[in-house]
Order: C-alpha cells, then structure tokens, then sequence
C-alpha cells in the first residue's frame, strides 16, 4: 500500500489550519499542532515529510521551533516551510537563516503552496531513498556497515534507557579464502548470498538487524536479548547454514561451507560505545576460530 506523505501543520490559530489544511488534505496525511513545543513532540514521535509553521505563536515562536528542529540529528532532514502574516524580506531572510527550505505568505495561495509543498516533498523523499540505498549491501540484500553502526547506536542509547539486555553476534564464514580460490569469486557470491539468507531468516524479531559487516562476514544486534537468547539464535544460524550442505573441498574441517561466531551479550547502561561492542564480539569470533571453528563463543562483559 502507498501510504500518502505526512505534513504537520503549526499554528496556533485553528481557521489558519483549517484554511491550509483544506488545500492540502486531498494529497497529504495531515497532522497539526496549536504550539512549537506540541509540534516538536509531534516530530520526535511520529515519522513526518514536511512542517508548516507560523512564526507568531505564544511560547516557542516559529523561528525557535525551526532552530531547534534542525539542532536535533533525527528530525534535522526534515523540510520546514514558514506560513506567516510576517510579509517582509527581513523576517523571510530571518526564517531562512533559521534553517527553514521555504517561505509563505499568508493568506497562502492555494495553488501555489499546493506546487511548493509538493516539490519539497518530493525531494525529501527522494533523500531518503538515496540515506538506505546508502545503507544496503548490493550483493545480499541485507544493511551494510553503515547501517550496522546506525543501529547499534540507536539500540545501545535506547537499551541503556529502558535498563534492558543488548546481544551482538558476529558471524565469519570459515575458509572461505580457499572457497573462492576452489570454486571461483562468482560461486564465491552465490555462497555468501545464500549464507546471508539463511542467516537473515533465523532473525524473526522485527527490532533485530542483521547486516553484512563486510567481506565474508556478518553481524546482527539483538534488542532485549540476554546471552541465553542471543546463543540459541547464533546456533540456529550455525545449524541452517550448515545444513544447506554447500560443497567446500577446501575446507579443513567438513565436506560443507560452515559458520563461526562470536556473541557478545550486555546489560546496557549509559557509556557504552560502538568500538567496544565490536571489539569484543570481534574477540569471541576469534575464540571460536581458534577452538576449531565452526562453532559459537558467548559471554556477558560487563562496563568496558
Ligand atoms: P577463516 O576461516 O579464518 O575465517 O578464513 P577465511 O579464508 O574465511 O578468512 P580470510 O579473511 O583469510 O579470507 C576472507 C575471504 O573472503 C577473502 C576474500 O577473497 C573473500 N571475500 C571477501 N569479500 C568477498 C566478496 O564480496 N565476494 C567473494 N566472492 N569473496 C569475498
Ligand atoms: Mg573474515
Ligand atoms: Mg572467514
């Protein structure tokens, strides 16, 4: 289904929502808010494609709503138009300066808001598919390294706010040197598209992101899994890409393409960074290579 594009209208004068409102409900979701801080609320819960704000309102006015939407990452790509009675180039070059893409006139003119509007949310859309085409992995399909770091970031920030278990496995596919050199580089992508399938599908949780780390490698963040949990899903990986029985004469330890992993389970609090997590689950792998490969290597680490 095609979901219709999301505007937040802000205004604290219900007939100037209304007005603009009716110019635009036949092509967009509408929401709206009576105050700046209502609006930033609004965009911090719900995923929008563009705002209409006024500038005079009692509390936060416009210009300080913009600002502070552009000081906030997730809510900076936003586009921000300014509908305001304000009709000079001083409050126009004002508004600009405070981050907003466009700026209107009230009374608006409803063809011409109609266009704007619609050209600002095409180009933002259009940003967004260019951010995850960014963030996907060609070859498998699954998230790259970006959108691994992307995720860890977010699902360490909110663990440690909800005090909860965050588990990361990291996935290796072993001897997968001499596959390529048996089997040749194409055979070599088929495996690891198989191996990721098999991998991704084992992950049933929606929160769950399974990504390509990088070469022959693949890793997955667990939100509000302990090491118990997290263990039981790396052995299932193990277990499937075993069993899709993929010849691999090179390999020293079994007829087939197999798997090693590191777990790396951890009871969130604040301080935690990327690097570390990486690190030790990078750690447990190599365990695990070193014990004969494979296999699975899990522990809980405490502060790091
Ligand atoms: P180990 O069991 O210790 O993990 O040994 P390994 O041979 O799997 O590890 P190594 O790091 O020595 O080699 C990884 C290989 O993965 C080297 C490279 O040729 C292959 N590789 C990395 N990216 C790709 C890719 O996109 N396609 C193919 N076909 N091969 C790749
Ligand atoms: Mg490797
Ligand atoms: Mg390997």
């Amino acid at each position: 289904m095609n979901q219709r594009p999301v505007v937040l209208i802000v205004d604290d004068e219900i007939a100037n929502i209304e007005m603009i409102g009716a110019v635009l409900e036949d092509d967009y979701e509408i929401l709206f808010a009576r105050s700046g801080n209502q609006a930033i609320e609004i965009a911090r819960k719900t995923k929008l494609d563009l705002i209409l704000l006024d500038i005079v309102m009692p509390g936060l006015d416009g210009y300080e709503t913009c600002r502070l939407i552009k000081q906030d990452p997730k809510l900076a790509d936003l586009p921000v138009i300014f509908t305001t009675g304000l009709d000079s180039v001083e409050y126009e070059v004002q508004g600009l300066a405070a981050g907003a893409i466009d700026y209107v006139t009230k009374p608006v003119q409803p063809v011409a808001l109609r266009r704007r509007v619609g050209n600002h949310v095409e180009m933002k859309q259009m940003r967004d598919r260019l951010t995850s085409l960014a963030m996907v992995d060609p070859l498998t399909g699954l998230g790259n390294r970006r959108m691994l770091e992307a995720a860890l970031e977010e699902e360490i920030s909110r663990m440690a706010r909800e005090s909860q278990w965050l588990s990361m496995i990291l996935v290796d596919i072993d001897f997968f040197k001499q596959f390529n050199d048996i089997y040749g580089h194409l055979e070599g992508d088929k495996c690891l598209q198989a191996v990721a399938k098999a991998i991704g599908a084992v992950m049933r949780r929606g929160s769950d992101h399974c990504t390509r780390f990088g070469g022959e490698e693949f890793a997955c963040v667990l939100p509000k899994t302990d090491l118990a949990g997290a263990l039981h899903i790396a052995e299932q990986m193990r277990r499937k890409v075993e069993d899709l029985a993929i010849p691999h004469a090179g390999s020293k330890i079994g007829p087939s393409v197999t798997i090693s992993s590191g777990v790396l389970s951890r009871y969130c609090e604040r301080g935690m960074t990327i690097p570390s997590w990486i690190e030790s689950t990078d750690k447990l792998l190599y365990e695990s290579k070193n014990l004969g490969r494979n296999r699975v290597t899990g522990r809980v680490i405490g502060l790091i």
